[in-house]
């Protein structure tokens, strides 16, 4: 089965999301790596394929270039500038922008109609960006076709926070992060639950506002420790990526077209081998309307 992947930039969320490849028997059969780093890329192929004998995946590990995108299923772009001790998100855009308009428009010269997976930040301002780019080269690319890891990674710092502090199995906690990926994200706790019992049935209000900033802020609290963040974002890329290829149907939280202001924003979606199969309309309060609203605001701003 052709499930070939290209995976652009191989810096520290690059070669994380390789490497989460290999350890999780992916349906991934090939994986092609680009970067404008050459022997990074050279480097990182090697030492993955010196992983194979002994990972639980049989697939093929190349450098590759553009031209490698015409039969791929999923070109993942996590090449860019990474924010940097006090740096926001947002504060990337305009060295991201350029890298972000060369990549698209040298995947699509090539021939690519598959699936776009964006890691690059500010994530919602990029992948929009992806998609214009995009319909600007083949005005018949569809905005399904387009998916940002968005809130993916906010959700499962959520559910483990949340799991964390109940004791109880992160899977069973049933609760979002929407929004953009950044700081005006948000968790509409009205539809928040833990098995099937509202979360407002284990924690306070106090409660909620403190596991919300511990989530909101992490990336701040790694950045500060170690550089980077890359293990978790390493293992959502992967989890999108299976959705995907397996043709899943699995509601995930991705940053994903929003026609009423034309641009990409996190809201739990079903993802299959088509990207976005269709967004889940959650009903949202007041609040919380007005929260989605403030980060549609601000992602339009920045475009
Ligand atoms: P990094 O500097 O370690 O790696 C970036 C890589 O991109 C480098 O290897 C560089 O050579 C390559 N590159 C740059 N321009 C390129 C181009 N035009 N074509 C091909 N390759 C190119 O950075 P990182 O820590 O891996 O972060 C990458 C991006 O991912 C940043 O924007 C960062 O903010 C973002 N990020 C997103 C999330 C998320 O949840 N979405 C999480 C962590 C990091």
């Amino acid at each position: 089965m052709n499930n070939k992947v290209v995976l652009i930039g191989c810096g520290n969320v690059g070669s994380s999301y390789a490497y989460a490849i290999i350890n999780q028997r992916t349906k991934v059969s090939e994986l092609v790596i680009i970067d404008t780093n050459k022997d990074k890329a050279l480097g990182d192929v090697m030492d993955l394929n010196h992983s194979l004998a002994f990972a639980p995946s049989k697939l093929k590990i190349r450098v590759g270039d553009y031209s490698e995108v015409r039969d791929a299923k999923i070109v993942c772009i996590t090449a860019g500038i990474n924010q940097k001790p006090g740096e926001t998100r947002l504060d990337l855009i305009s060295k991201n922008r350029e890298i972000i308009k060369d990549i698209t428009n040298q995947v699509m010269d090539n021939g690519f109609n598959g699936i776009f997976l964006i890691a690059t930040n500010p994530l919602d301002v990029m992948t929009t960006l992806v998609y214009r780019f995009a319909k600007e080269k083949n005005p018949s690319f569809k905005p399904n076709q387009v998916i940002g890891s968005g809130t993916t990674l906010d959700t499962s710092r959520l559910r483990y926070l949340i799991g964390d502090k109940l004791k109880i199995n992160p899977t069973n906690i049933h609760a979002y992060v929407m929004g953009e990926h950044g700081d005006s994200e948000f968790v509409p706790w009205s539809n928040a639950t833990v098995g099937l019992n509202p979360i407002s049935n284990y924690l306070n209000q106090d409660e909620l506002e403190k596991i919300y900033v511990e989530v909101r802020d992490s990336a701040y609290r790694i950045i500060e420790r170690k550089g980077f963040t890359n293990f978790g974002i390493g293992v959502c890329l992967v989890k999108i990526t299976n959705a995907i290829l397996g043709d899943e149907n699995t509601i995930i939280t991705i940053s994903c077209y929003n026609e009423d202001n034309d641009i990409f924003i996190s809201q739990p979606a079903i993802i299959n081998k088509d990207g976005v199969r269709e967004k889940i309309k959650l009903h949202l309060n007041e609040n919380e309307k007005q929260l989605f609203t403030k980060s549609i605001d601000i992602i339009k701003n920045e475009l």
